[in-house]
């Protein structure tokens, strides 16, 4: 009889459940039985609202439907983020960074030939909330959901409940055959580079043949393996803490399909709308403000009252060298964090148990090769960790406020990322900038609409006082009335959501 495989999470909050049900789901024809250990005594991070696009891939390989999921985590949808504040140059002082659609691409064209015309120094204008259709549907507080499919399908992300979720997914998990246990680990015993077992707080001992670290911030399991090695990416993204709060939702205002990360004194502000409340929380460097005097600027911008309850969270920002590690993997906060500023990370929760899911089978036949899909598997979640954070670093780069001296250190002193210096200096250069994206696609996290729309959301062009060419406002207004024309075949936000079965 073929001997069954047992793989133990630790860990159960959202990492650890994405975890539980993907690997149940694609391992389900195979020898493999998962365990969920999760402690009682040791709180989840409570937070994460925020997605992706990647997101929809998740909920569809599992065949659960937005009508079951997103009433049960008071999701919304989400269009885009918009950056209110991040830039002081007069038409740049908020931009909306879309999610590229097939709908966008006549549009979009539009927006890149402006983009290099005005990277020329020639007299033009580009800013991305004029080009595409998210940033339209998300100031009327419509749905990204056509009214019709094709061919005005959008590609659009969520909002949702963090605390709704994990316990949602547990219960899917749990009914799909995953086991699950309350204990505290307490030692991690390693023998020979591998784990061989965990000792927990009430003095039994859990043995797996293979162990998944989802135990956040602490990365308990991973970080007692030999060659356990973090990289820190501080020098480059300073936030390490946040602060965060919620209020009621506000009926009397429409519910608005996109996140805001307006940047503060000392870092940025999320607004994320749910369905019967609002989060918000300030994303800041504890090295150049105070816990108090956080928590007094993000009341003072919400209008909070001094009952209401703020959370504070330190962040660890950077990741492992090694998120598969002898018989390990780390997923979550405890393979890396990058600041939330793109809410990306469950997004690498779910590209890391894809990528793994795929070596995972094949390594478990073939010792020797096992170390090279292990190496290479390290080498593709690390480039997609570093993708991301090129992309975040280029928000601080880019950012012209002279406020206080955190915005002038996380523009001139923060270490930028090779990549993300040298994309500056082809873009300054005026080269061919779209040749230079399609050359480094490989491995890209972020397309060339998002680059182009941070660079010239930001404003980032030579010259910013050139008269506009009355061709090249024609061009804009048409774009624009293209559509806004377009906006009345999606459903307002609140409409589709109602639509749930209750
Ligand atoms: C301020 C902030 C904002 C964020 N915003 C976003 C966002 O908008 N979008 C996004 O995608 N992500 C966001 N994230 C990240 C997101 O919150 C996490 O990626 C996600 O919640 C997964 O966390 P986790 O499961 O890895 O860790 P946790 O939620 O910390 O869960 C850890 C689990 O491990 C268990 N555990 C720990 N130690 C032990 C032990 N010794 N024995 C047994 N069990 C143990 C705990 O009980 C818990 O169940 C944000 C994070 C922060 C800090």
């Amino acid at each position: 009889m073929e001997k069954r495989i047992s793989m133990l999470i630790v860990g159960g909050g959202t990492a650890g459940w994405m975890a539980a049900n993907l690997l149940a789901h694609r391992l389900r024809d195979s020898n493999v039985d998962i365990t969920v250990v999760e402690s009682d005594a040791i709180a989840t991070v409570g937070v994460g609202e925020g997605s992706t696009p990647y997101l929809k891939n998740f909920f569809r390989t599992l065949d659960i439907p937005e009508s079951e999921w997103m009433p049960a985590c008071q999701a919304t949808y989400k269009c885009g983020i918009r950056f209110p504040n991040w830039c002081k140059t007069p038409g740049f002082e908020s931009y909306f960074h879309p999610f590229f659609s097939p709908l966008d691409r006549e549009v979009g064209a539009e927006f890149f030939q402006l983009a290099d015309r005005c990277r020329m120094g020639e007299p033009a204008s580009a800013l991305p909330d004029h080009f595409f259709h998210a940033p339209y549907l998300a100031d009327a507080a419509m749905s990204p959901i056509p009214q019709r499919p094709l061919p005005f399908e959008l590609d659009y992300a969520y909002h949702f409940d963090a605390g709704l979720l994990g316990t949602f997914l547990k219960k899917k998990a749990i009914t799909r055959g995953v086991q699950h246990r309350i204990e505290t680990v307490s030692d991690v015993v390693v023998e020979g580079g591998e784990i061989k077992c965990l000792n927990t707080e009430s003095r039994c001992q859990l043995i797996a043949d293979f162990y998944i670290d989802c135990t956040g911030f602490r990365s308990q399991l991973l970080s007692a393996l030999p060659g356990y090695c973090f990289r820190d990416y501080s020098p480059t993204l300073f936030n390490n803490a946040a602060v965060t709060l919620q209020q009621p939702r506000d009926y009397a205002k429409p519910l608005v399909s996109a996140t805001e990360s307006a940047a503060l004194t000392n870092g940025w502000m999320w607004r994320i709308p749910l369905q019967q409340r609002t989060g918000f929380g300030y994303v800041y460097s504890a090295d150049f403000i105070s816990e108090d005097e956080a928590e007094r600027e993000l009341r003072a911008v919400t209008g909070a009252s001094s009952e209401q309850e703020c959370r504070h969270l330190k962040m660890r920002i950077g990741r492992v060298e090694e998120h598969w590690s002898g018989n390990c993997l780390g997923i979550g906060l405890s393979q890396g964090f990058i600041e939330p500023l793109e809410a990306t990370a469950l997004m690498l929760v779910q590209f890391t148990l894809e990528c793994f899911i795929g070596k995972f089978v094949p390594a478990c036949s073939s010792g020797a090769q096992a170390v090279e899909l292990q190496e290479g598997f390290n080498k593709r979640i690390n480039r997609m960790f570093d993708g991301v954070l090129e992309y975040v670093a280029g928000h601080y780069v880019l950012n012209s406020r002279t406020d206080s001296e955190y915005w002038r250190a996380a523009r001139e002193d923060a270490v930028r990322p090779a990549f993300l210096a040298e994309l500056l200096s082809r873009w300054d250069s005026r080269g061919d900038f779209s040749e230079f994206l399609a050359a480094h696609g490989e491995g890209q996290i972020y397309s060339r609409a998002s680059w182009y729309c941070l660079l010239a959301g930001m404003g980032r062009f030579p010259c910013h006082e050139l008269p506009i060419p009355q061709v090249t406002r024609e061009l804009i207004q048409d774009v624009s009335t293209f559509c806004r024309g377009n906006i009345g075949r999606f459903r307002p936000h609140e409409e589709q959501l109602a639509r749930f079965p209750g």
